[in-house]
């Protein structure tokens, strides 16, 4: 028998290494010593250099991802009796937000290159179906069909909500995620491609009015300081911590997503002859947030890299509609691209600091395992 190697780990994240060259504690002891720590100068400093980056004239700094998308549907006037488009292969995000309100989701199919929202799919249900607004993922850090999808709805005169949470920085002519619909919202979890030290979120939007209300409902509904104005009022706030931390964070944001995608073209330049469906991820419509494979036998190649010390996961493996939560109230309801994807992705580790050697092995794994090398 052969000594076994000591076997190098990879990690699916490592949510630091995005900050390396800053003094993080720097920024955060100066946030204490302001002694402001809500809704203070650090928010707005964020919520001003955020917006001019999507490049839109508002953005609203709230709680978290999922409470963006609540707070964009309620702006909008979802609730019971609407109905929202959204896919069902996200993770339930827009899903959840969307029942919280009281409204329905209906699910359209995605596109079996991308994985992201079919706009064919979207054109059929607006066509035959009402609808009241639609959610689109740019799902795994890849920009949806836009110039597609954007044009659709507005014809049609349905509300555009961008799921921006794993695309900050993705852009296509020049347009970014969260600047092509209505509103976008964004997550600031830590392992996003811009991430806090915790939880935070933000809103953008082009549309002054729209804009007015998400600010008021993050903030108990209040018009002005104590006078309850807006029907749905939350109090879900960015904090002036991790505002101060991701205005820290935002300029090494480019830099970043460039490293995401070089680790990616790499994966893809080795994986192109093996019998696996690897994303392109090369251009600027992609910032690689996750590096998503499908593959005939996505167990087994998972267990193999686990055997190698490889960390992976499944971004997600159950479809929104056949969640334990709903039973079987959408038993009937066939989604056969969602379902199939659901059954075939593996997400692989792909980080900001991830060293060309974690990168190496990774790619040595998966080619001996189609191999038969294992
Ligand atoms: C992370 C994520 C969210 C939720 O963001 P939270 O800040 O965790 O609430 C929503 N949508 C997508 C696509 C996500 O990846």
């Amino acid at each position: 028998m052969s000594v076994v190697p000591a076997v190098m780990e990879v990690p699916l994240f490592c949510a630091a290494s995005a900050a390396q060259g800053l003094d993080l504690p720097a920024v955060l002891r100066e946030v204490v010593e302001s002694q402001r720590y809500i809704l203070g100068r650090h928010v707005q400093v964020f919520e001003e250099a955020f917006a001019a980056y999507v490049g839109v004239p508002h953005s609203i700094g709230v709680a978290n991802g999922t409470d963006a998308l609540e707070i964009a549907l309620r702006a909008l006037g979802m609730g019971p009796g609407r109905r929202v488009l959204t896919v069902a292969n996200a993770g339930f995000y827009a899903s959840t937000a969307i029942r919280t309100v009281g409204a329905e989701p209906v699910y359209a199919e995605i596109d079996t290159s991308t994985l992201n929202l079919s706009a064919e799919a979207l054109s059929e249900a607006l066509a035959d179906q009402r609808l009241d607004a639609v959610v689109v993922t740019h799902l795994y850090g890849r920009l949806a069909n836009m110039p597609a999808i954007a044009p659709l709805c507005r014809a049609a005169g349905v509300p555009l909500i961008e799921d921006c949470a794993q695309a900050h920085g993705a852009r296509q002519a020049g347009r970014l995620a969260g600047a092509w619909g209505d509103v976008g919202c964004f997550s600031f979890y830590p392992t996003k491609n811009l991430g806090a030290l915790g939880d935070g979120g933000a809103l953008v939007t082009a549309d002054k009015a729209l804009a007015e209300r998400m600010r008021a409902l993050r903030q108990y509904g209040w018009g002005a300081k104590y006078e309850v104005a807006h029907e749905g009022g939350r109090n879900s706030r960015l904090d002036e911590l991790q505002a101060a931390v991701l205005a820290a964070k935002l300029p090494l944001l480019d830099a970043a997503n460039a490293r995401r995608r070089a680790i990616a073209a790499r994966y893809g330049a080795a994986f192109s002859h093996l019998p696996l469906q690897a994303p392109l991820a090369d251009g600027e419509d992609d910032v690689a947030h996750l590096y998503v494979v499908r593959s005939a036998r996505r167990d087994a190649l998972r267990a193999h890299l686990a055997s190698q010390g490889i960390a992976s996961d499944v971004h997600y493996p159950v479809p929104d509609h056949r969640q334990p939560l709903l039973g079987t109230t959408l038993a009937s309801l066939h989604l056969p691209a969602t379902e199939a994807a659901c059954a075939q992705i593996l997400t692989l580790p792909c980080f900001v600091g991830m060293t060309d050697q974690q990168v190496g092995h990774v790619i040595a794994a998966v080619v001996s395992f189609h191999d038969g090398v294992a």
